[in-house]
């Protein structure tokens, strides 16, 4: 057999978007994964719990725009279509919140959000920090949201790059899991995992892709790794056209977002329409504990920024004892005996991702907007980076796969 004519780099939603729209066309080409399995950041967890659970992405975010609902139609994974995140509790100074302190809180994010947002319109690139007034005791749930946002502390996100976001607010968990859904739409793509790409280098009217087991002589190729991957330099990207955008995606890294998973021996009830939680102990970071929707018996708390960084580098066992302390602040000591097991998740450690998602750095939202329109020949780049307003996203990143790949077959692969 000959060489592909098209080599994806990577098998996430963006290589699988991709990859997808070369086998519509009937186009010859090969998708090099180096893990052990598909999905990247997408990745439902069917062995480390009793249930399943995603590791990565779990929402269908602007779920009512997001063309990644139809496929899961088709495939029928399921999903509970609903308005926004849904009702929550708020445990703050040693007690659980009124529905007035709650409304604050609403109140105090989406006043931030606006703010955000009207920043983007008028074009000045500052840091979201920069936009958050003194909100008392609704300051570390606003944080602790926008870290979850952004995978980065407010200092560290770029405010006109936040607001590149097509937010519809419709959020709809994914309940037979994100990561099921993009390897589904991967069955039948020829991949080829546990083949990391060491270099790129350019070639007449082409790209060699330098792997362990040989070198390949395409036609052209589309990386998709995370641009903390491309950051850290571990695929030799020897060809210079990409030189602008490797530099430019150096301003736009992947923050830190991890979960912490337990699963427990009964099922928990926090109210009709409840599904999520958040408890903020004095002085530390709160957590936002999810309730997944068909899941009884287990709960997913989620960190962001710099406490996901810091509890991530402490490793496994300290994030546990982190997530049962947490809750047996807000239900006491007895909760230990209602848990079964807790797993955390460890993407700032994982070589082939390095982080979570990327936003912009304050000052280069223009940066990740070049990167995106910049014509780099036989060589593209795609990814939830790249997508011009879905980025942080799994539905970013499947589209960016999807139009580079078709702009690739129109322009540079046409003859
Ligand atoms: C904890 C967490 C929660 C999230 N929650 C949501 C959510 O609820 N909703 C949502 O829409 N998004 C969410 N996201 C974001 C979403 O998962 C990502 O934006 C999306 O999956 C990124 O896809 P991608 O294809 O751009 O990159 P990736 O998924 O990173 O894919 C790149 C692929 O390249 C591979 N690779 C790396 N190096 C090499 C190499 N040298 N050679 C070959 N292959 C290589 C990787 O293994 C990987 O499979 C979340 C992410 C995280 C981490």
């Amino acid at each position: 057999m000959g060489d592909p004519r098209v080599v994806i780099v990577g098998a996430g939603a963006a290589g699988v978007g991709a990859g997808m729209a070369l086998a519509e066309a009937g186009f010859d080409f090969l998708i090099l994964e180096a893990a052990s399995r598909v999905g990247g950041r997408a990745f439902t967890d069917t062995t480390s719990l009793p249930d399943p659970w995603d590791q990565g992405c779990h929402w269908f975010h602007s779920a009512d725009v997001n063309p990644l609902v139809a496929h899961a139609d088709r495939l029928g994974v399921r999903y509970h279509p609903r308005e926004g995140f849904g009702d929550y509790r708020y445990w703050q100074k040693g007690r659980w919140l009124d529905q007035g302190e709650r409304d604050a809180q609403d109140a105090a994010l989406d006043a931030a959000v606006a703010a955000i947002y009207a920043r983007g319109a008028d074009g000045r690139d500052v840091a979201v920090s920069d936009l958050l007034p003194d909100a008392g005791d609704c300051n570390a749930g606003r944080r602790h949201i926008l870290q979850l946002m952004a995978s980065h502390d407010p200092e560290d996100v770029s405010a006109l790059c936040y607001s590149d976001y097509a937010d519809t607010h419709a959020n709809w968990p994914v309940i037979d899991g994100y990561g099921t859904l993009i390897a589904r739409l991967a069955g039948g793509l020829p991949i080829r995992p546990n083949t990391p790409v060491r270099a790129l280098r350019e070639r007449p009217r082409g790209v060699t892709v330098v792997t362990d087991a040989g070198d390949i002589a395409a036609d052209a190729v589309i990386v998709t790794v995370s641009t903390n991957v491309l950051a850290a330099g571990v695929i030799d990207i020897a060809v210079p056209q990409a030189r602008p955008v490797l530099d430019a995606l150096a301003h736009v890294p992947c923050g830190f977002y991890e979960k912490i998973a337990v699963a427990l021996k009964r099922p928990i009830d926090m109210g009709e329409g409840v599904l999520s939680f958040t408890v903020e102990p004095e002085g530390r970071p709160p957590v936002n504990w999810q309730l997944p929707v068909g899941r009884d018996r287990q709960l997913l708390g989620h960190l962001g920024g710099t406490p996901a960084r810091d509890l991530g580098a402490a490793g496994a066992e300290a994030m546990a004892a982190f997530g049962l302390e947490q809750l047996m602040l807000a239900f006491g000591s007895d909760f230990r005996d209602e848990v079964q097991a807790i797993v955390p998740t460890a993407w700032q450690a994982n070589p082939f991702v390095r982080g979570a998602y990327s936003e912009a750095r304050p000052g280069h939202a223009a940066d990740r907007r070049a990167a995106i329109a910049a014509r780099t020949g036989r060589i593209a780049f795609a990814g939830e980076a790249l997508s011009p307003d879905g980025q942080t996203t799994c539905h970013g990143a499947w589209s960016s796969g999807q139009s580079v790949a078709r702009r690739m077959l129109a322009e540079e692969l046409r003859t």
